[in-house]
């Protein structure tokens, strides 16, 4: 997929297939021929629902797996073919927040000692009241306070949890953050503070992030682009203004209509499309579109020939047989 080229590209994923072989059973393809890019500064969210491979393209992206094919180039660097010395650099630049702050924080451990592993394994601090220094300002910028630097992890909620795996991908001063879902293991009273926060750090810090969500709501605000994804597959993506103006795609129009509207008036007008069938299995999916068993529009060529990602207005991309020529 091309962008303007005026801007500075800091993630471009060409054409990437990640599979996973299952006994006795074939190949489940989970992520199929995606490609996008992201400029930087920018956000990228993507969505679909659970097991449609969002989680896995974003940590193939970042080099957490290997690609079965196509490219990851990040500032124009093959990820997947770098040095040990730039895969470890890359650890610096690129840094994840994780799905679960429970699982992905070891509850015994320091507050103190989670942030400032970091930045002791890149040599980020040349002394001990550096250290401490940067450690009390990452725990403001997340909205904790220097207090809870020497309490152990087990005695805080979800929410704080989250704000201190904020912090300690902050610590290695990240250019690209992954952000696997990371909302949506916590209260909705806390989700739009963490989200409030991720956008406040993107602008003061100009990061680029990819942030993964199963629905429309959560990416709402934070994103520049949307992407959707369905069994593997990029089915629509677009600017974030043009996305909920324009929807195209029969799968995105059903998320769309998901998405709960704040006024009464408007929710009464609102049409939910709920959608026929089950999800296919992604075990050796169908050879058409993907989507053919669930969707209200099917044609027959839906069942023999899986659609392209094609470009149907500026910059808004689409992969279905509806806006073929
Ligand atoms: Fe529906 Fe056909 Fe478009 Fe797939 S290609 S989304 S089945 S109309």
């Amino acid at each position: 997929m091309s962008s303007d080229s005026a801007k500075e590209i800091e993630l471009e994923v060409r054409n990437l297939c990640k599979y996973f072989p299952v006994k006795h059973k074939g190949v489940l393809k989970a992520v199929d021929h995606v490609s996008f890019q992201i400029q930087r500064g920018e956000t990228l969210g993507i969505v679909g629902e659970s097991g449609c491979g969002k989680t896995t393209c974003g940590k193939t992206c970042i080099g957490m797996y290997e690609p079965q094919s196509g490219e990851v180039l990040y500032q124009g660097k093959n990820i997947h073919k770098m040095s040990k010395k730039e895969r470890f650099e890359l650890t610096s630049k690129v840094q994840m927040i994780f799905q679960d702050p429970y699982a992905s924080l070891d509850p015994h451990q320091k507050v103190y000692d989670i942030i400032a592993e970091g930045m002791r394994i890149h040599k980020l601090v040349s002394n001990q009241s550096e250290e401490e220094k940067k450690v009390m300002e990452l725990l403001e910028m997340v909205g904790l306070s220097a207090e809870h630097a020497n309490r152990n992890v087990h005695e805080f909620s979800g929410g704080q949890r989250q704000r201190i795996g904020i912090a300690r991908a902050l610590s290695v001063e990240p250019e690209f953050l992954f952000c696997d879902e990371p909302i949506s293991a916590l209260d909705v009273s806390i989700q739009a503070q963490i989200v409030n926060l991720l956008e406040r750090l993107k602008e003061e810090r100009n990061l680029t992030m990819l942030f993964i969500a199963h629905d429309l709501s959560m990416v709402k605000h934070i994103s520049d682009k949307i992407g959707v994804m369905y069994l593997g597959n990029m089915v629509e993506m677009s600017s974030a203004a043009d996305f909920y103006k324009n929807p195209y795609h029969p799968y995105t129009e059903a998320l769309l209509s998901a998405v709960p509207i704040a006024d009464p008036d408007v929710a009464k007008t609102k049409k939910r499309i709920f959608l026929q069938g089950d999800v296919p299995s992604p075990v050796n999916p169908p050879k058409g579109c993907r989507f053919c068993g669930r969707c209200s529009k099917c044609m027959d060529i839906c069942h023999e020939t899986c659609p392209e990602l094609k470009e149907i207005s500026k910059d808004h991309w689409v992969a279905c047989h509806l806006y073929d020529e």
